[in-house]
């Protein structure tokens, strides 16, 4: 079977693997869809922070094979998401609220999310990470349910009253998402701002807010007006970590910066830290998604309250999954979304 692997050496391509043998409690999945996600383009491309040898985790299936374990006509033909990994939910970490930082919250698929067969291990079903997916859902929509369900846990960690107003920097598939929770959740202003042409048209055709050019000096004015209009929230959604000085500057005064976008590794910017004091801004930061946000993400995708059709401009066969990254790479779509048919 195909399957794309990434070399210690950072190239990648799709190659023939044995077949994944099954044990007594895991599961095996026919791959349906795999979203190409931006934390796999700074993993492949860039220098994360989070090193991965496993390229995807937005992954949709439908079960083939089960472990002696399980009871066959249960699970089999059920189509599902998956999600890759899972705390323990009793550790010191989990306890705070901090699941994603728990030491068992690792990669938990094999040999990888872009592949045509995949195994889920004991971990993930043990601690329901695998989800049925409704007969309406397709599966290229429930590769999104965790892009979405990062936001919405990204959200959690701020104060949102009804009627603030947001800014976004950086509209790719996630800023986008953010965007549409922002409409839903009731901003009075969404700002969407990108140095790229085409991810501005494309915000500009779904109408979710002001699209503003980075490179131009009309961010700047946003500084000038009265701090009360400046936005509540700003969610940086790119790993450009350079914005994190203007988000400094035009923040409301007690608002808050999320950091959504992962900062390449060593990355370092010189930010005025009396302005982050004497404006009390708090910055936070959000890492991946736990099965309550999935939950949450797959209900919102389910009854179309986030249309998630509408960021998936480009579909591509697995045996094109080597172009699908190269042209997310290059942002030549704003999702890439790999199926296997
Ligand atoms: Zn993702
Ligand atoms: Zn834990």
């Amino acid at each position: 079977m195909k399957a794309l692997k990434l070399f210690s050496d950072k190239t990648f391509s799709l190659i023939d693997v044995e077949e994944p043998r099954l044990k007594d409690k895991e599961i095996l999945i026919n791959l349906g869809a795999c979203g190409i996600c931006g934390s796999d383009i700074g993993n492949i491309f860039g220098n994360s922070c989070k090193p991965s040898i496993n390229i995807g985790h937005e992954v949709t299936g439908t079960i083939i094979k089960v472990g002696s374990n399980f009871k066959k006509n249960k699970f089999e033909g059920k189509r599902v998401f998956v999600n890759i990994h899972a705390p323990c939910n009793n550790c010191y970490y989990c306890i705070h609220g901090n699941e994603t930082m728990c030491e068992k919250f690792l990669d938990n698929i094999f040999p990888g999310g872009i592949a045509e067969k995949i195994i889920l291990s004991e971990w993930i079903i043990k601690n329901k990470s695998i989800f049925e997916l409704p007969d309406s859902m397709s599966f290229e929509e429930g590769a999104m349910i965790e892009p979405l369900a990062c936001c919405i846990r990204g959200w959690k960690k701020i104060s949102f009253i009804k009627n603030d107003s947001v800014l976004i920097f950086g509209i790719g598939p996630i800023g986008i998402l953010f965007a549409m929770l922002a409409k839903n959740y009731g901003a009075s202003q969404i700002y969407c701002v990108d140095i790229n042409q085409n991810r501005l048209n494309f915000c500009k055709k779904m109408n979710l807010g002001i699209c503003v050019n980075g490179n131009t000096s009309e961010l700047n004015r946003l500084s000038e007006v009265d701090n009360k209009r400046q936005p509540d929230l700003i969610i940086i959604a790119t790993s450009d970590m350079t914005v994190i000085k203007k988000s400094i500057d035009i923040i409301r005064n007690g608002g808050t910066i999320l950091i959504f976008g992962e900062p390449q590794k060593g990355i370092k910017v010189n930010i005025d830290l009396n302005k982050i004091y004497s404006k009390e801004i708090n910055i936070k930061t959000t890492y991946a998604a736990t099965n309550k946000e999935i939950q949450e993400a797959l209900h919102l995708i389910k009854i179309k309250e986030i249309d998630v059709n509408k960021i998936i401009t480009h579909r591509y066969n697995i045996t094109h999954s080597k172009d699908a990254i190269e042209n997310a790479h290059r942002r030549e779509v704003i999702k890439a979304i790999i199926i296997n048919k």
